[in-house]
C-alpha cells in the first residue's frame, strides 16, 4: 500500500520570526494536496483545503474562496482518504479528540489528517489581522488577532495531528481550522463542541518540508525552543 504524505511548505519558526511572505503560490500548494491548512502572505487570514477547495478566512471571520496566485509563507496539505472513520453521537471538544485519537489511531508519533464533519453548539476561532511591514514577530502580531465564537453551526475542521517531536517544524499536537458548511465563515480553531458528525483519521507516515529559498528565510535565526510562543500563538 502506497504510504501517505504530508506536504509542508516552510516551518512554524519562521511565521515566529515574522517570515510572513514567500514566492509560493496556493496553485503550487495545490498539487501536493487536496487538504490541509496555512496562510497566506502577509497573515493575510487563515487558509483551509477540503475536497481540493481552498478558502481564505479573513480577519472579520468571514471566508471566500481563495485565488489560485495567492501566495503563502507557511502551508501544510495532504491528499485526504479516510483511513479511521468514527461516528460521533455524543458531544465532543478538543479534549474529547485527544481521547478519541488515542483509542483510534496506532500511536502518538505519526502524523495524522483529521477531518471532523457535522454540527457543532460552539466553535471558538481566531485569525490574525493582515500584517504591515516592517513585519512584528508573530508573539505581536497576535495582538492584532480578533477572535470569534460560532454557535450552531453545520460545518468542518480540518487540519492535522503531528507529534511532539515536530515542535517547531510545525505546530506539535493538534492544528485545526474551521469552516462552515455555508463556506462563509470559520477560523484557526481555539476549541469546539462537536454534537454530532463524523471523525476521519489519515494516517501519515511519510513528511516532505520544502523550504522557501528567499534571502530572508535562508539567513534568518529560526533555531532555539521556541514551544511556549508556539503555544501563546497556537492556543
Ligand atoms: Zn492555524
Amino acid at each position: 500500500m502506497k504510504r501517505a504524505k504530508l506536504f509542508q511548505f516552510s516551518i512554524m519558526n519562521g511565521l515566529l520570526e515574522g517570515l510572513y511572505e514567500s514566492e509560493k503560490t496556493i496553485g503550487e500548494i495545490a498539487e501536493h494536496g487536496d487538504f490541509g491548512l496555512g496562510t497566506f502572505n502577509g497573515m493575510d487570514g487563515e487558509m483551509v483545503a477540503y475536497n481540493g477547495e481552498f478558502y481564505q478566512i479573513k480577519a472579520d471571520g468571514t471566508s471566500s474562496k481563495a485565488n489560485m496566485s495567492q501566495k503563502t509563507p507557511f502551508a501544510s496539505v495532504t491528499n485526504f482518504k479516510a483511513d479511521i472513520v468514527h461516528e460521533i453521537t455524543e458531544s465532543i471538544n478538543k479534549e474529547g479528540l485527544d481521547q478519541l485519537m488515542k483509542q483510534l489511531t496506532p500511536g502518538p508519533n505519526l502524523f495524522y489528517a483529521i477531518h471532523l464533519e457535522g454540527y457543532f453548539s460552539t466553535v471558538r476561532t481566531r485569525t490574525v489581522s493582515k500584517q504591515h511591514k516592517p513585519y512584528k514577530k508573530f508573539m505581536l502580531a497576535v495582538n492584532d488577532q480578533k477572535e470569534f465564537v460560532f454557535h450552531d453551526k453545520q460545518g468542518l475542521l480540518a487540519g492535522f495531528y503531528s507529534p511532539d517531536y515536530m515542535q517547531g517544524i510545525t505546530v506539535a499536537g493538534y492544528h485545526l481550522h474551521f469552516i462552515t458548511e455555508l463556506r462563509n465563515g470559520g477560523g484557526h480553531t481555539l476549541d469546539f463542541m462537536m454534537e454530532k458528525g463524523k471523525v476521519e483519521i489519515q494516517i501519515l507516515e511519510d513528511y516532505e518540508i520544502e523550504l522557501p529559498s528567499n534571502e530572508k528565510f535562508i539567513n534568518a535565526n529560526l533555531g532555539g525552543d521556541r514551544s511556549k510562543e508556539i503555544e501563546f500563538t497556537e492556543g
